[in-house]
């Protein structure tokens, strides 16, 4: 048996008069129209706890979409129970078996459930038509029928040699437990890629989702129910990192994580694992990956063309308010082209148009929460008071009718300057010009202003110069790219994730993800 090797999904334009473009102004509406109650999903039953949270529309406060239970301690318990019962089932089935049901998930997802999926993205996450459509269709539908393909090669990974008369195999057992998926709210698809990802694998899973990003992935929980994933394969439950995250971790049966999130959530669950180990409480050591923040640069050389740097730069802070891991927000600009770089990236920011993600011509929309907004705009009107640094494009933000913050640039005379340093996980990038004679000290600060190391870009013509700058960034980034934006990496194209502060760099997508998930036994057989 084969896997054929998967094509990316095709993105829609959702063009004037395109059929996407009717069918989810449809989804849209239907999801406008109704007040959703939702429940957390356990062992393949639907459970409500009362404590409910709303859901939210963050580009318009008079929108609610509806409600959600949380789980609590208890509720929790039984995710883990229920993970823990469906377990022997669910890896004693073939992995082929296993993995028809995630290649018929990425056919209902590439079918009837695409447009309410990304409906559900576009209300409660704010992402316009087209960053919903990269996200929750076709990145998520890749990670499914990619990793069904990178499956196929682990289990296909078997040792070179068996001398007559001995035979050797290996068997790619899943961990000893359960593990536990904790979302991020800025992607739908690492949402459905961190409990699917292990589950293919043969290990069973308890799912955190985002508190301010339950909508689309309980969609996409009914999606792999309907695909026929049995009960408790997955289990659903919104809740607090405390309720649901101590919950998990303290847990003897518990085996790994699987995170995308905050530095500070993945180092205190680290620590915290840490000293669940000393006191002897887990089987095994778990395996931890984790994706968290970046500070992510663009570093241009004095050959690199105007036009599409800037391109880069506002596309890489901006898209999605630069709520991504990966946004451009430090740039490196020598002297030679500040001025035109500057002159473009006016221009091309005064066409930036900001509003519903329902007008169907906005780039740019709300950030996620009044957190979001509050720690964001905080940076902002930091720059705006000192002395070091000048706002030259954006500044304001307004959230009387939803979290609108401006696509805001800030240059310093400070290479060290706050927020040259620090994630700001919204839509302010920091520009910092240097002397074109200074080209390694600049580069020298590029790769120690910040503790990150997830994803960074170099913009230049001379490729002494590109192979000079790859060179000393070498670990400054875990996804480099050269001549482009920082953003965007596509399943099967550009295996994504960081190392230093930014995670454990297991690659989303990809083999090495899923050996994450498997525990390999060494077999020798001596006839
Ligand atoms: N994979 C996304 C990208 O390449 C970013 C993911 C994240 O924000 O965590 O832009």
């Amino acid at each position: 048996l084969s896997v054929p090797y998967p094509h990316n999904e095709p993105v829609l334009s959702y063009a004037p008069g395109s059929p996407e473009r009717s069918k989810i102004k449809d989804a849209l509406a239907e999801l406008k129209s109704k007040q959703v109650e939702v429940p957390l999903i356990i062992g393949g039953k639907e459970v409500r706890t009362g404590d409910l949270a709303k859901i939210a529309c963050p580009h318009d406060h008079s929108v609610t979409l509806g409600q959600y239970h949380k789980a609590g301690p208890k509720e929790t318990q039984m995710a883990i129970d229920a993970a823990m019962a469906a377990k022997p089932a669910w890896e004693a089935l073939r992995w082929e078996e296993r993995a028809a049901i995630f290649l018929k998930a990425a056919e209902l997802l590439a079918g009837p459930y695409r447009f309410l999926i990304n409906a559900a993205t576009m209300l409660n996450i704010s992402k316009t038509p087209y960053q919903a459509e990269i996200d929750s269709a076709c990145e998520l539908i890749d990670f499914l029928r990619f990793n069904v393909y990178f499956a196929q090669q682990v289990y296909a990974d078997q040792p070179l040699h068996s001398p007559p008369p001995i035979w050797n195999y290996v068997q790619h057992r899943p961990l000893e437990g359960f593990v536990f998926a904790i979302a991020p709210f800025n992607f739908t698809a690492i949402a459905g890629n961190l409990p699917t990802s292990p589950a293919i694998m043969g290990n069973t899973v308890v799912w955190k989702p985002a508190s301010s990003a339950v909508y689309a992935p309980y969609y996409f929980m009914k999606l792999l129910q309907e695909a026929g994933l049995p009960d408790g394969v997955i289990n659903f439950i919104p809740g607090s990192g405390a309720n649901v995250g101590d919950t998990c971790l303290n847990s003897p049966d518990f085996a790994g994580i699987h995170f995308t999130g905050s530095t500070g959530v993945f180092q205190g669950m680290w620590k915290q694992i840490g000293s669940n180990i000393a006191d002897n409480l887990y089987k095994s050591y778990p395996r931890i990956v984790g994706e968290t923040g970046g500070k992510d640069f663009i570093f241009a050389h004095s050959s690199a063309d105007v036009a599409p740097l800037a391109t880069a730069i506002v596309r890489g802070a901006f898209e999605y308010q630069g709520q991504k891991c990966s946004a451009a927000s430090r740039a490196y600009i020598p002297e030679s082209l500040w001025e035109p770089v500057m002159a473009e990236l006016t221009a091309q920011c005064s066409r930036i148009k900001m509003g519903d993600v329902t007008d169907f011509s906005t780039f740019f929309n709300a950030v996620i929460d009044r957190n979001a907004f509050k720690s964001i705009t905080a940076y902002i009107d930091y720059a705006k008071e000192s002395a070091d640094a000048e706002i030259v494009i954006g500044g304001n933000y307004d959230d009387s009718k939803g979290f609108f913050i401006e696509p805001t640039v800030i240059v310093t005379t400070d290479p060290h300057f706050k927020t040259m340093e620090e994630e700001i996980f919204g839509p302010v990038i920091t520009l910092y010009c240097y002397a074109d004679a200074d080209l390694d000290a600049a580069l020298e600060l590029c790769d120690t202003t910040s503790p990150y190391s997830l994803t960074g870009a170099v913009f230049a013509q001379d490729r002494v110069a590109v192979s000079k700058v790859m060179k000393k960034l070498e670990n400054a980034s875990g996804n480099f790219y050269i001549n482009d934006k920082p953003t965007g990496a596509v399943v099967g194209q550009q295996p994504f994730g960081g190392a230093r502060a930014s995670g454990t760099n297991d690659k989303a997508g990809s083999k090495q993800n899923l050996m994450r998930w498997v525990s390999v036994r060494a077999i020798k057989e001596n006839f």
